[in-house]
């Protein structure tokens, strides 16, 4: 099959970063991973080889094993944080720097006595680690959710891998379901997500199907399967070359190739490679 990639794919700097802190950490086996590090199983192995303790993210809860906690990419609340040193863990931190600033603007909103509007998906360890620190919000997860609210001053913000086109969406309905409100946005969709949306939109006019890599707890590898989706072409996601089934490429002479932002350039390699393999379907006979 021919592949086309798109211009902007996989990991960004922030998976990067956190990635570099862990591989450079001496003595695995004394730091616990506060959650996944990124939502990527091939990453979770290395892990494992390597001799980090791990607490999945339902774990988060439990007391961790170890004197050092590692904080992932995704961060925690300052509630969080902070208990975890008073229990007397070293934290290490690796939380993105644009998390930090989607924490911030929450907050300084959420202080002045703003109602805040989260968009982004119930559960997801970024929107649980915004949120925690929280008392007067909502996480809403789909624009039929946005609610008519008793507050005279509304704050909405946005998990960082929202789709731009998600929060404007989200955000006109705030705004007309609460005529009575001062609403502001702050729209805090990262670069990195941006470009690979962008990226995305352009490469599904230009194939039969598209393969977005990346793990299946990971919001940015299902947004970019939905822009498929949208355009009315397949999509699949593997976490791996391994998982592609040539069967489901059957009609398939070009094919489109993305990743979210917690997949390897190793990974894109490999499965980029795979597909290349697989012989040209039906419609090239
Ligand atoms: S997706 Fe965006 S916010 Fe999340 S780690 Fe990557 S750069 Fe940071």
């Amino acid at each position: 099959m021919l592949v086309i990639q798109a211009r902007h794919l996989g990991m960004c700097f922030g998976v990067r970063d956190a990635l570099e802190t862990m591989r450079n950490l001496p003595y695995p086996e004394t730091v616990t991973v506060h959650g996944e590090l990124v939502h990527n199983p091939v990453v979770t192995e290395e892990l494992d080889a390597r001799g980090f303790h791990r607490q999945s993210e339902d774990e988060r809860h439990a007391a961790p094993s170890t004197d050092k906690v590692l904080i992932t990419a995704h961060g925690v609340s300052n509630t969080a944080r902070k208990k975890l040193e008073s229990q007397g863990y070293e934290l290490i931190d690796t939380t993105c720097p644009l998390v930090k600033r989607v924490h911030k603007a929450a907050l300084h909103y959420h202080d002045k006595g703003y109602f805040l509007v989260v968009i982004g998906r119930r559960g997801h360890v970024e929107v649980e680690g915004l949120t925690g620190d929280l008392v007067n919000f909502v996480v809403v997860s789909h624009p039929d959710q946005v609610r008519t609210y008793q507050e005279r001053r509304i704050a909405v913000v946005n998990q960082t891998t929202t789709r731009p086109d998600e929060v404007e969406e989200f955000h006109r309905r705030v705004v007309r379901n609460n005529s009575q409100a001062e609403v502001k946005l702050v729209d805090t969709t990262c670069r990195p997500t941006r470009e690979r949306q962008d990226s995305v939109v352009e490469l599904v006019r230009r194939v039969q199907g598209l393969v977005v890599v990346g793990g299946a707890n990971s919001n940015n590898t299902l947004q970019l399967g939905l822009k498929a989706q949208e355009h009315g072409i397949p999509w699949w996601r593997v976490a791996t070359a391994q998982e592609l089934r040539p069967e489901w490429f059957e009609n398939i002479r070009v094919i489109g190739l993305t990743a979210g932002t917690s997949t390897t350039d190793e990974t894109v390699r490999e499965v980029a490679v795979a597909l290349r393999k697989i012989k040209p379907g039906k419609l090239s006979a």
